[in-house]
């Protein structure tokens, strides 16, 4: 019998692509293993249940639960409904998730069953059905899910329909639901396969959350596409993940599993033997951690740039080099341009402006924000990203920070990208972020936070002499303050909306 190719978009693709049932998707902690006959089944499951459920097509299903492979068929099962899924970060509070909902009204409201009692007001006030998946296996729906066929005739899905609504990180506003459509996810996972090379052998170590773009659509539908498999873990450990290695080929992580990993005296070229490819992005990898981890292991990571309304923009090579302290190039259908900021003209190479980009993988728009859509969109279709960067004469794309997080001082602008580059050069420095605090006389004053490496003490007066000759005066930093760890959200981008508020009265006291 020849399997009819399902009209839903991206379920269909990934129906295509897919290897034998037997064939292995994940493994995990407990040593259940879960082939694409299961991943097939247990999503049906979810899909029908969701359709029992009175869930329609277009409809949002939110879901705030422990990671778990559950939880990521109730993704694909959400797909094959035609709903809208759309996750939401575990951290956020009963009050934060009373705002999610009532921006984006769902049908279905997804929680942990020991969450259910305090949330079950929140999804009612929102007009929600409650129902509940647990890390187990426990949980209403999971229980729905079982008790269904595990087939399930997909829901017709066109490319421009949506598949998924993610809400911004938020640190520099309020979040905002980015619209995700089948074809924005198709599209990208189709270029990152080829891009890295990807194939039905890889092994890849999934260690990341699966509320965000990383771990939800960079890492699972890479695998899915590629007929790969995963060793799916609840979070990062980074003992268990050099363990791992000897059994897999490749690791995508943010900048901190790196970091962490180097901590780790077993980070060998001989544990790193069977791995191909370490894949870094979600916030900035220090150039020290890229040139550390290729001393300790031989490996270059491979870092990219991609953002939750843009997926994935630009990525270093795979043959080549990859340089550290750059993204690397526009990845094939994506186009890139620096512009200047106001006017929107575009800028020479070498200049420092705004990153905009367009292309299949970019998102619809902001859910029911449409000022807000139109504020960030240019009239030829290119989206500004907010991030500053600029792309050298080789083609490599260099981020330089958020364009809010600016510095102007005295009228000059200040790019925090470089003064932390100086000070985190020096001997005895961890790393170090760089931030504008208002400031009487200078408007905004150039202010760095600091950590100072295992075992080395620091002195503001000694940081500041030491870089005195290295910048421009208006770039120095008025005040240098030293603490233990700098504030990161979950994806480890380093929250420079929190310290502009721990030090707002620097300044001014
Ligand atoms: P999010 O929407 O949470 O994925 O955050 C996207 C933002 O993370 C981007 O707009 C960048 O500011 C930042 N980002 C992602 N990847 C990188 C990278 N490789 N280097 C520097 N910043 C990055």
């Amino acid at each position: 019998m020849t399997e009819i190719r399902s009209a839903n978009h991206l379920f269909g693709e990934i129906r295509a692509r897919m290897p034998a049932p037997e064939r292995l998707f994940a493994s995990l902690a407990d040593g259940r293993r879960i082939t694409y006959g299961d991943v097939l089944a247990l999503s049906a499951g979810y899909a029908g249940a969701l359709a029992a459920l009175g869930v329609k097509p277009g409809d949002r299903v939110a879901v705030q639960v422990e990671k778990s492979i559950e939880a990521l068929m109730l993704y694909l099962g959400a797909v094959r409904a035609g709903a809208i899924f759309l996750p939401l970060n575990n951290a956020y509070t009963p009050a934060e998730i009373e705002y999610f909902l009532a921006d984006s009204e769902p049908a279905l409201f997804v929680c942990d069953p020991a969450k259910a009692e305090s949330l079950a007001p929140v999804a009612a006030g929102a007009g929600a059905r409650l129902e509940t998946l647990g890390t187990t296996g426990d949980g209403s729906l999971a229980a729905k899910a079982g008790a269904v066929q595990p087939s399930f005739i997909d829901i017709a899905r066109g490319p421009d329909d949506l598949a998924a609504i993610l809400y911004t990180s938020g640190t520099t506003g309020r979040s905002k639901g980015a619209m995700l459509s089948h074809e924005n996810l198709a599209s990208n996972a189709r270029v990152l396969v080829k891009e890295w090379r990807f194939t039905g052998q890889d092994v890849l170590i999934h260690a990341l959350p699966i509320f965000h773009t990383h771990g939800l659509f960079v890492a699972t539908n890479v695998v899915l596409f590629a007929g790969a498999s995963m060793h799916f873990r609840a979070k990062f450990d980074p003992a268990e993940a050099l363990a791992l290695m000897q059994d897999a080929t490749t690791l995508m992580g943010v900048p901190t599993f790196y970091t962490r990993l180097l901590d780790q005296p077993g980070l060998t070229r001989e544990q790193t033997a069977r791995m191909r490819l370490f894949i870094s992005g979600s916030a900035p990898l220090l150039a020290e951690t890229h040139r550390a981890f290729e001393a300790r292991t031989g490996h270059a990571i491979l870092e990219r740039y991609g953002m939750t309304e843009t997926n994935m923009n630009t990525s270093n090579p795979y043959v080549g080099a990859r340089i550290a302290g750059t993204v690397g190039f526009p990845l094939p259908g994506t186009q890139l341009r620096i512009t200047e900021a106001e006017t929107a003209s575009p800028l020479a190479a070498g200049e420092i402006g705004m990153i905009e980009v367009r292309g299949p993988n970019v998102f619809k728009g902001y859910w029911r924000n449409p000022e807000k859509t139109a504020a960030e969109f240019r009239p030829d279709g290119f989206f500004i990203t907010g991030d500053l960067g600029k792309i050298d004469d080789a083609g490599y794309v260099h981020i330089l920070g958020r364009g809010k997080d600016l510095v102007i001082t005295g009228g000059y602008n200040v790019y925090p990208k470089e003064i932390e580059g100086e000070i985190d050069a020096l001997p005895g420095i961890e790393e170090s972020a760089v931030i504008g605090l208002p400031h009487r006389d200078f408007g905004e004053g150039v202010t760095a936070i600091v950590v100072a490496a295992k075992g080395a003490a620091i002195r503001e007066a000694d940081i500041l002499s030491a870089i005195e000759g290295r910048l421009a005066k208006f770039k120095l930093p008025k005040r240098v303050i030293v603490v233990p760890e700098l504030p990161r959200n979950s994806m480890g981008k380093v929250q420079k909306n929190v310290l502009r508020e721990t030090y707002r009265d620097l300044y001014s006291a």
